[in-house]
């Protein structure tokens, strides 16, 4: 068992954060983390996140999944954006086609 993952040790490091001047805790932390990911932070702001990411390995972690995740998400939003453009290989008569049946399924 990881002994740094323990509840006691986050508590400590809650403890010992709150009490270092200029230092968010974990759970301020959290809250920074929305302003953070839509560029909302003021400058001060900015740099007790950054303080806090260099020195809390838990949150570094929690960030990094947290923006693997978006990106992964915009990933998929942008694929499904390529696959509503239509590639030049696709013969014309085939996009005409398409189209009618839109056209004929709006109507309806
Ligand atoms: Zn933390």
């Amino acid at each position: 068992m990881n002994i740094f993952g323990s509840p006691i040790m986050s508590f400590m490091k809650g403890k010992m954060l709150k009490h270092t001047p200029g230092m968010l805790t974990c759970l301020e932390f959290e809250q920074y983390i929305d302003k953070y990911i839509t560029g909302k932070l003021d400058k001060s702001e900015s740099r007790l996140f950054d303080r806090h990411v260099k020195v809390c390995r838990d949150c570094r972690n929690y960030i990094n999944t947290y923006e693997r995740t978006i990106t992964q998400g915009k990933a998929v939003f942008e694929e499904k954006n390529l696959d509503e453009a239509v590639p030049d290989a696709v013969p014309s008569g085939l996009v005409d086609a398409v189209n009618a049946v839109k056209e004929r399924n709006a109507q309806l």
